[in-house]
């Protein structure tokens, strides 16, 4: 059986005017802002306009850790919606924005999947509504600035050696990981070292994905520690001034994008933060304005359920005031046979021992999911290669964790194939038994909340810190950080630090490498392990199958 790749489905689109679109969620052609015929973003006099409404209900999509197989939150995400709003709901989906680096590095869009994509894909994994280009020069003008205060006299008296704030780009490019700036003489200023990292690794990024409105932003921007003194007293944004010149650039790109699904349902496609060095989820201002707006909504949270819903819950709800009412922890059989210690090559005939043997993953994600009070029921997201009894072991398995498991086919039949989870997900974000509560108190002492995360969500003996590091979380308690969440940066592969470690490993350590203070964005980041902040391109890297056929369209955008 051969199949339309994800570009030939999504060119096949019958793609309504987004006027169309908007209007399902009652947002009238004055209130779009149009770029092109089928994408818009939403006005900020709406969203303040629509602020005294009751929210609908949140859908949180999260997976068990992923694996090389893929595992397809994007793509259970947009099924989803488009599940629900087939089943006659009104539902809209919020997710990221793609980064042109991975997109020209290794297979993989951020549109979903198969029958379940949001358009225009090639588009959305492009330019956009230009979005990133804006974050990518706000970040990089208060990148100049620094240089040029110290050019002129530094008299804030920045000790160049102490620069925290590096350069953005869009783009995997690991020859500009370190560099040597201001080379060439007297007129170029004082050489330095420092480098860059990819757009969507940019603290920027964060504080427009958490920001409530302008005001906030700007107040985000200028909380940004850029360099320390001598006395390593932190230089703020604020001290450049560059707040106010960073948020004239980020006005725009702050209002949410809107497209559409393959079946013309509202999307809300806006901000796109890394989910090691950042949060991982799409804006706060385009889930508060689409709850606002919808009756169910439907997002996602990068990587496994340990990191990215770890961090929804305990960052974006928390930041947010809002709370999931219903999780879908997305599995794949191909996964948990991985899992299970059956290698990429060896997926295909059927194993329903290696399917049992890794299911033990997912059963201590559910168990997390409902740790934090929230209803979780489980989407076995259907491969053509499954089989009848490997898919009735993953549903034994959860079933005898005392959760629900639902086969979903919408990558091959688009919301025909979810009628099922959409209306369990529904019944139960109806029913109200959600009980959010983060994992934390803000008033816990910043190791302890580590310590929180380590042992009740990645099953760690302990957490390994160094006294420096220590000290480094107690300097910041006592200058007011001390009510700050944390962000983990970790292995997206393991509940350890090991990428290895697969299944549901017990008895381990979590080594915390550094620590790192994002004032703006508001949280600490724990870097547990390697953290790539800027990736490169792999051997073969997609781009060289990139290109425009005959007919002017896009080749080999997946
Ligand atoms: P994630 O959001 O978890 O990273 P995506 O939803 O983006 O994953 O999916 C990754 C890739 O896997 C996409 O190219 C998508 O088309 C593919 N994919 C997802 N689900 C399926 C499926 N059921 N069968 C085949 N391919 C799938
Ligand atoms: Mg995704």
């Amino acid at each position: 059986m051969s199949f339309k790749s994800d570009i030939e489905i999504a060119r096949e689109a019958n793609k309504k005017p987004i006027q169309e679109i908007g209007a399902k969620l009652g947002i009238t052609s004055d209130d779009l802002l149009p770029y092109g015929h089928d994408k818009a973003k939403v006005s900020q006099d709406f969203i303040n306009s629509v602020q005294g409404r009751e929210n609908g209900k949140l859908i949180l999509v999260t997976a068990i850790n992923p694996t090389p197989a893929g595992e397809g939150k994007t793509t259970t995400t947009v099924g989803l919606g488009d599940g629900l709003n087939a089943i006659g709901k009104k539902a809209a989906i919020c997710i990221r924005e793609a980064s042109l680096g991975p997109c020209f590095g290794m297979k993989g869009g951020a549109a979903g999947g198969g029958y379940a994509q949001v358009v225009p894909m090639e588009e959305m994994n492009l330019h956009f509504t230009g979005d990133f280009h804006a974050i990518t020069s706000a970040h990089n003008l208060l990148s100049a600035m620094i240089d040029n205060h110290i050019y002129w006299g530094n008299e804030l008296e920045i000790d160049i050696r102490r620069v925290v704030w590096r350069r953005v780009l869009d783009m995997n490019d690991r020859a500009l990981r370190q560099i040597t700036a201001s080379l060439g003489g007297v007129a170029n200023g004082f050489p330095r070292e420092a480098g860059f990292d990819i757009t969507v690794a940019s603290e920027v990024m964060a504080c427009l994905c958490l920001a409530n409105d302008l005001t906030d932003l700007q107040k985000r921007l200028g909380d940004i520690i850029v360099a320390y003194r001598r006395d390593r007293s932190p230089v703020y944004c604020r001290d450049l001034k560059a707040d106010g010149a960073m948020t004239v650039l980020l006005k725009d790109a702050m209002q949410p994008n809107i497209v559409q699904t393959l079946e013309n349902n509202p999307a809300f496609v806006h901000g796109g933060p890394f989910a090691n060095i950042a949060h991982g989820c799409n804006s706060v201002i385009a889930t508060t304005t689409a709850l606002k707006l919808a009756d169910y909504v439907v997002t996602e949270a990068g990587f496994g359920a340990d990191l990215g819903a770890e961090k929804f819950m305990n960052i974006k709800c928390r930041k947010a005031g809002i709370a999931p009412d219903c999780v879908v922890l997305v599995a794949t059989v191909r996964a948990m046979k991985m899992n299970g210690g059956v290698a990429k090559a060896d997926l295909g005939p059927e194993n329903v021992q290696a399917v049992q043997d890794g299911c033990p993953n997912l059963g201590r994600h559910i168990g997390n999911v409902k740790s934090f009070g929230v209803p979780v029921v489980v989407a076995i997201n259907h491969f053509v290669s499954d089989t009848d009894a490997e898919v009735q072991a993953v549903k034994d398995y959860v079933e005898s964790q005392g959760a629900e498991a639902i086969l979903c086919k919408h990558w091959a039949s688009g919301s025909d194939g979810i009628k099922e989870l959409a209306t369990r997900v529904a019944e139960i974000a109806d029913s109200g038994v959600s009980q959010f509560a983060p994992l934390y108190r803000d008033d816990m002492p910043l190791f302890d909340k580590i310590e929180t995360i380590a042992k009740r969500i990645y099953r760690a003996d302990e957490v390994l810190a160094d006294q420096k590091i220590r000290d480094q979380l107690r300097a910041w308690e006592d200058q007011g950080f001390d009510h700050l969440p944390i962000c983990m940066a970790k292995t997206q592969y393991s509940f350890s630090t090991d990428p290895n470690l697969r299944g549901a490993p017990t008895g381990h350590g979590v080594p915390v490498r550094e620590v790192r203070l994002s004032a703006g964005a508001g949280f600490i980041v724990v870097i547990c392990g390697e953290i790539m902040t800027m990736p490169g391109l792999p051997r073969t890297p997609s781009a060289e199958q990139i290109m425009l056929n005959d007919a002017g369209e896009v080749e080999g955008l997946f």
